[in-house]
C-alpha cells in the first residue's frame, strides 16, 4: 500500500492535514493522535517501509477505538487504514467539517521504537514514549487484512 490511498481520500485545498510523501529512510517514530472524529477513536503510526521489510517509508497506520492499552492482558482491536505519509507524525489540528475524518487531532504520545521481529501477520515492538513503554505485540485476526490486536506483554515471547 502507498500513500496514494491516503491522497485519494483527502481534498488539501480544504483539509490542513499534508499530501506528504514517502521516504526512503525510516528513524523508527511512532506517534499516536488522539482523532475526535464521529466515532472518537486514536490513530496508531509506525514509522516502516511499506512492507515493513522493504519498500518506500511510510506511517503504517492502525485505527484504535479503545486506545492502546498501556497494562498487559488487555487486548485491544486495531484496524488496519491506509497508510500515511511521513509527515503525518506530526500533525495536530482541526480537519474541516465535510472532510474526511473530520474532527480534531491531538498527539496523545510520541516517540521511538524498536522493531523487534516480524512476520506476515505480527510484529513485535517496544515502545519508548512518554506514555507507552515496553513491549507490544500487533497481530492479525480473522478473515482479511485489516483486523489486528494490540495488546502489551511483559517480555517477548510471550
Ligand atoms: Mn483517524
Amino acid at each position: 500500500m502507498s500513500i496514494k490511498v491516503y491522497q485519494k481520500k483527502r481534498k488539501f485545498k480544504s483539509t490542513p492535514e499534508p499530501k506528504g510523501e514517502s521516504r526512503a529512510v525510516s528513524s523508527r517514530r511512532f506517534v499516536v493522535q488522539k482523532h475526535h472524529a464521529r466515532n472518537l477513536h486514536f490513530d496508531f503510526r509506525l514509522e516502516l517501509p511499506d512492507r515493513i521489510d522493504r519498500g518506500p517509508v511510510v506511517l503504517k497506520s492502525w485505527a484504535v477505538p479503545k486506545g492502546i492499552p498501556v497494562v498487559p492482558i488487555l487486548k485491544h482491536l486495531a484496524v488496519q487504514v491506509e497508510d500515511h505519509p511521513v509527515s503525518y507524525i506530526g500533525f495536530k489540528g482541526i480537519i474541516p467539517p465535510g472532510n474526511y475524518g473530520a474532527g480534531q487531532v491531538e498527539i496523545w504520545d510520541k516517540g521511538k521504537f524498536i522493531l523487534q521481529e516480524h512476520g506476515k501477520s505480527f510484529l513485535k515492538i517496544q515502545l519508548k514514549g512518554k506514555k507507552l513503554k515496553g513491549n507490544y505485540v500487533l497481530t492479525k485476526f480473522g478473515q482479511g487484512d485489516k483486523n489486528w490486536l494490540i495488546f502489551k506483554v511483559r517480555k517477548l515471547g510471550c
